[in-house]
């Protein structure tokens, strides 16, 4: 028999699985590379875990017991670090600390990339009815040469010796408290378990390279300013070509000379004069859609709205639109010759509307009104 498991363990044959889990533990304890990193004693190390493997399963000792090896007389199989498929690494924790114990592992050397946000200028009729812009990025992609591994062409990162593979190291102190395991991240291979010999040449081993792309980005109709839009994934890509983060896109809304808008609503005024608003009129007024023709009915007061139900901004995510109101001002006429003067007392006077001229008023010479005419060049 190519391995004998029960020297190994310094065991009889007969030992009871207590007696074989204690004898692993003091040899565990004893040359566990951390402890003790020379060759040889990883060597040992290697032999004694396979020993425990068999021993320790009733099924494979009873196998081994019948003259059949599990390791296939293979001494040694469990790979470099000796940290194989059946590394019964509970059991060395419980070594150490008497009970199973976790373990963190190397970290991953690729992360995910991080957000980035981007301003969107756009001029109103663009967020109400929503617009396609190409909009350029400046960002991380995935390197095409080592697709993100950092490693140069043929070549893999190797595991590191230090940790092997661990991404941390432990250091077993003996205090008056007993034996404490102290772990930190590698200091060789930074706790990524692997170290890249010969880094790509394209992205110095970043997996990453900085770029400018163009991405065609549809905006919704009904964003307004300060509105976010996430395209998922559309980030920068992580180191070690780690998934790429968000991009966002923030919308800037430019102020329209004409319109004003609230919410869904927009707002705008014109300006009628006071006949007209007596009157009656049509007016021609512009919408997001174009011009429009809308009614002034007869006795239309100043600070009326006039509401054009459905021209407004499309509702973001929903159907239909808000809703454009047009402020009407009522312009009172100015400068009045002496014929117009006349025809609007005979108006008051129709209209029993004849209030008591005021200083201000024409044809009443005194300093205010002197003032007045020089001013208006009279
Ligand atoms: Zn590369
Ligand atoms: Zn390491």
């Amino acid at each position: 028999m190519s391995n004998d498991y029960y020297a190994t363990l310094g065991v009889r044959r007969d030992a009871s699985q207590e007696e074989i889990k204690k004898a692993y533990r003091r040899l565990a304890r004893e040359l566990h590379p951390d402890v003790n990193p020379d060759p040889e004693t990883q060597e040992r190390f290697k032999e004694i875990n396979q020993a425990y493997e068999v021993l320790s399963d009733a099924g494979k000792r009873r196998m081994y017991d019948m003259g059949a090896d599990p390791f296939g007389g293979g001494a040694a199989g469990a790979g470099a670090g000796g940290f194989g498929a059946g590394f019964p690494f509970s059991d060395i924790m419980d070594a150490f600390f008497g009970s199973a114990g976790g373990t963190r592992g190397p970290r991953s050397r690729a992360r995910r990339g991080r957000n980035a946000t981007i301003r969107v200028e756009l001029d109103l009729s663009e967020a109400a009815f929503g617009t396609t812009r190409e909009i350029v990025v400046d960002t991380a992609v995935v390197c095409e040469v080592c697709q993100g591994s950092g490693a140069a062409a043929g070549t893999h990162p190797d595991t590191c010796d230090m940790c092997h593979g661990r991404g941390e190291v432990s250091q077993v102190t003996r205090s008056f408290l007993g034996q404490v395991m102290t772990s930190r991240p590698c200091p060789q291979c930074g706790g990524f378990g692997s170290v890249i010999r010969h880094p790509c040449m394209e992205c110095s081993g970043e997996g990453r390279v900085r770029t400018r792309r163009t991405i065609k980005v549809r905006i919704p109709a009904g964003v307004e300013d300060g509105t976010h839009i996430q395209l998922a994934g559309e980030g920068e890509v992580g180191p070690g070509g780690g998934p790429p983060g968000d991009l966002f896109l923030e919308i800037a809304e430019r102020p329209h000379e004409i319109f004003e808008r609230r919410g869904d609503d927009l707002h705008c005024t014109v300006h009628i004069p006071m006949t007209a608003a007596a009157l009656g009129t049509l007016i021609t007024v512009e919408t997001l859609d174009g011009p429009e023709e809308i009614d002034v009915r007869p006795g239309t007061q100043a600070g009326q709205v006039i509401p054009l139900y459905g021209k407004g901004v499309q509702r973001l995510n929903e159907t239909g639109r808000g809703d454009l109101l047009i402020h009407v001002n009522v312009e009172t006429p100015t400068k009045l010759d002496p014929p117009q003067e006349e025809l609007l007392r005979e108006l008051s006077k129709l209209r029993g509307e004849e209030r008591p001229a005021g200083k201000f008023s024409p044809g009443q010479q005194g300093f205010f009104s002197r003032l007045r005419d020089a001013f208006n060049g009279r």
